[in-house]
């Protein structure tokens, strides 16, 4: 199990261009409408974003981020075509796609010689508590003919894993398929008695002020008490959003296990994965 934590959530739209925007009610509508008649092996691309061993610097995963060009719309960031998909029921297809593309990707890494570093597969809540979902995954390996291993799901914020049936049944069947399931920013979820509040998250957030307002008394203690938690629970903790050197000099004195951001690469195009990778492996 791994724990997604800390300048992520919050950070997702920062880099959006101003002016975007699909929030108003007709948008929705428009976004929905294209959906419903999108092929996603015309309009949709799968990025891969490298995670690091915070200690070694080498890869440990990729995380699979998925984009949606329309021609009409234009580029339609996830964060919102997605809770439009799962309102849809469009979700199921999405939730497909993206599992036999990030498996297929595997498949031809390793096919290229690259090391067998797992993919991470973002799953959206109703994606993981559809009844047909365990079926889809199972098919996306036996598909790609990967081991189950080299497939990770991170299940993203607002599903609670252990408070809910259908969500601890699907935990238990990946678990005997073995996949893993990653939790992403655990921050949002709430822990119990969640000392990362909104106001310590809305700190993390942004590039200059992190260092400032991470260095200040709590939110230090905040992390390096999840960090203890994360310890003794077993349970690997990744910071995400790691933009700078200083953020990563910060992580690592921290002691989180992994980290990921644009610091250390963007979301790569699959084939730019495979190089950034071997050249990597090779320096
Ligand atoms: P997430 O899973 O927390 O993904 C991390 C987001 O942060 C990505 O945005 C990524 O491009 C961005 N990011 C990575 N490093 C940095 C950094 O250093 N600074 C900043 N400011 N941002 C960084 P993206 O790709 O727009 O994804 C947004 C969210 O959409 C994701 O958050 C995830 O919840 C959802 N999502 C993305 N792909 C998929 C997918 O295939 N399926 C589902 N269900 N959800 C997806
Ligand atoms: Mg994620
Ligand atoms: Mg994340």
């Amino acid at each position: 199990r791994t724990i997604l934590a800390l300048l992520d959530g919050q950070i997702s739209g920062a880099d959006k261009p101003p002016g975007h925007g699909f929030s108003s009610n007709s948008d929705d509508e428009n976004v929905r409408d294209a959906l419903s008649k999108t092929d996603p092996d015309v309009q949709f691309n799968m990025l891969y974003q490298p995670r690091i061993c915070t200690a070694s610097g080498r890869v440990c995963a990729v995380e699979a981020l998925v984009r949606w060009e329309n021609p009409a719309l234009g580029a339609i960031p996830p964060a919102t075509f997605i809770p439009v998909a799962e309102q849809s029921g469009d979700i199921a297809w999405i939730t497909d796609w993206t599992l036999q593309t990030a498996c297929n990707a595997v498949r031809d890494w390793t096919d290229q010689g690259c090391p067998a570093i797992p993919v991470s597969v973002n799953i959206s809540p109703m994606g993981y508590t559809d009844p047909r979902f365990i079926g889809l995954v199972a098919n996306a390996i036996r598909v790609a003919g990967i081991p189950a291993n080299r497939l990770e799901l991170e299940v993203t914020a607002g599903l609670s894993l252990c408070g809910n049936k259908k969500a601890s049944a699907t935990a238990a069947a990946l678990r005997d398929l073995g996949v893993r399931v990653n939790i992403d920013s655990v921050v949002d979820q709430g822990l119990p008695d969640s000392t990362l509040t909104v106001e310590n998250q809305a700190c993390l957030q942004r590039g200059d002020k992190f260092i400032r307002r991470v260095t200040g008394k709590d939110p230090v203690s905040t992390l390096q008490a999840m960090l203890k938690l994360g310890a003794k629970m077993g349970i690997k903790t990744v910071a995400a959003g790691v933009e700078t050197l200083q953020h990563a000099e910060f992580i690592r004195k921290l002691g989180f296990d992994q980290m990921q951001g644009f610091h250390i690469s963007r979301p790569l195009a699959q084939g730019d994965l495979a190089h950034w990778i071997q050249s990597r492996a090779s320096a």
